[in-house]
């Protein structure tokens, strides 16, 4: 033990004048306990051997400058910001989308204070937060009524708990399909308490197989959208509108999981994307169309193509949306205040037909292929100064987030050159600015179209550095 003899008393750490710095930052306690903590590391240390005692001032300094970094590493957050250079705009692991600056404002106005969440302004007695969405959602997507939840995920059980539970749904076996991370539709049918009526075949499913199979149990018809693959060659899947023909027929609501939230181009101006962008999103199946041709219900994602924060959105006949607002799973999936505020900035955005140029995740796809390019170049002179090789090259950006699988927009990227790109890229992750992006044909890829404008300096300098780690 003697070895340990060296380590100053707690007491005394405690009153010099680095640790009296730290404790202003970070509150006595948890300086007493973290100098705790370095202390009984020190002394096993020694004890073992591992670090050489010294003099009484050399293990005073060696433990200040051990608080100091464990105290600094606790204070960088977990959830940090990222620039995303990947050039896959809805990113899911890297939290899909960035929120507007209208968004942002709204969800800090009603976050830092208090709100009329649940309070009738007109009357003052309680009121429901459900209304706060009600203008947005019907001029956004022309739907009667909508209610907000956590996600799709929770959005879809909670639709179908309220409206199926104990009947059956009408599926089409092509659509039976895992959508992301532990989202299955079998067994959100399961959790909902619906059983599962399959009919056709994976590739081929008609208007008549649904209609042969409706029966008293029916409670719904539930059409998914195949939104993260492609089926190519011999496949049939009738048109919403036909499907929706036959589910009015016979009076049962047809509930689709659109996923994605785009709303349609009725909400932009003409030229608001260039072609390519253009092609691509007319692909993908619009909420409004949806609702004009008949759904009874679309359920969609709020940080999808929307924008907005995380949310699970559900459209559609005001009947429905009133059952499930009163379904006891409503509580558990509900958003918060400063959800909704974002909701209804971001739908705004859309409705005021700003959403080209305000809404990120729109913003990015409707970039032109010279501005983005006009970066890359921009980007690869500077980082050639500062004696990077690299070089510009025309590529491919993805929209993602389980969006318009195979779709892709032209793209200009900025290719790094390096003895080992798998250094590199680990490097970009690890630096004080953080850097996300990809290896393509040997050399770490950075894609502008998804990197804020405002973030092209960081960028270039984290390159920098990361290239003398
Ligand atoms: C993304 C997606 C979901 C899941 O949405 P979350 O909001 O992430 O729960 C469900 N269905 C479809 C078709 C999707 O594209």
């Amino acid at each position: 033990m003697s070895r340990a003899r060296v380590i100053p008393a707690v007491d005394h750490l405690l009153g010099l004048s680095e640790v009296q710095a730290l404790a202003t930052m970070h509150g006595t306690r948890r300086v007493r306990q973290a100098l705790d903590a370095e202390v009984s590391r020190l002394r096993t240390e020694l004890v073992a051997g591992q670090a050489e005692a010294g003099t009484r001032e050399f293990a005073a300094t060696l433990l200040v400058e051990r608080l100091a970094a464990t105290l600094a590493a606790t204070r960088d957050p977990s959830l940090k910001a990222v620039i995303n250079a990947t050039g896959v705009v809805i990113h899911t692991n890297l939290g899909r989308a960035p929120l507007s600056r209208d968004a942002l404002a709204a969800m800090h106005r009603v976050g830092a204070g208090y709100s009329n969440l649940e309070v009738d302004l007109q009357t003052g007695q309680r009121g429901s937060r459900h209304v706060h969405l009600d203008a947005a959602l019907r001029d956004a997507t022309g739907a009667d009524a909508g209610v907000a939840t956590n996600n799709t995920a929770a959005g879809l059980t909670l639709a179908l708990a309220a409206i199926a539970s104990g009947r059956e749904v009408i599926i089409s076996r092509g659509e039976l399909v895992e959508i992301g991370g532990g989202f299955r539709v079998p067994e959100i049918l399961r959790g909902s308490g619906a059983h599962l009526r399959e009919v056709g075949t994976t590739n081929r499913t008609r208007v008549a197989d649904y209609a042969a199979a409706i029966s008293d149990r029916t409670a719904a018809i539930l059409r998914v959208h195949p939104s993260n693959f492609r089926m190519d060659g011999f496949t049939e899947r009738p048109a919403l509108a036909d499907l929706a023909a036959v589910a009015t027929r016979f009076g049962v609501p047809l509930v689709e999981d659109q996923g994605s939230g785009w709303l349609g181009f009725d909400l932009f101006a003409a030229d608001a994307f260039p072609p390519q962008a253009r092609a691509v999103l007319s692909r993908e199946p619009a909420v409004r169309d949806s609702v004009r041709d008949g759904a009874a219900l679309v359920a969609f994602s709020g940080d999808k193509l929307l924008g907005g924060p995380q949310a699970g959105l559900l459209v559609g006949r005001a009947d429905l949306v009133a059952t499930i607002r009163q379904h006891p799973l409503m509580r558990a999936v509900r958003v918060d205040k400063v959800t909704y505020a974002g909701l209804e900035a971001t739908l705004r955005a859309f409705t005021s037909g700003r959403a080209a140029d305000d809404v990120p995740v729109m913003r990015m796809l409707a970039l032109p292929f010279d501005v983005i390019a006009a970066r890359a170049d921009a980007m690869v002179t500077r980082l050639r100064s500062a004696g990077v090789a690299c070089e510009a090259a025309d590529g491919a950006s993805t929209v993602g987030g389980g969006s318009l699988p195979g779709e892709t927009l032209p793209t200009r990227l900025v290719r790094v050159e390096s003895t080992s790109p798998d250094r590199l890229l680990a490097a970009l992750r690890q630096g004080r600015t953080v850097v996300v992006a990809r290896i393509a044909d040997d050399r770490v890829c950075l894609d502008p179209r998804t990197v804020a404008e405002d973030d092209d300096d960081a960028l270039a300098a984290t390159v920098g550095i990361a290239m003398q780690a």
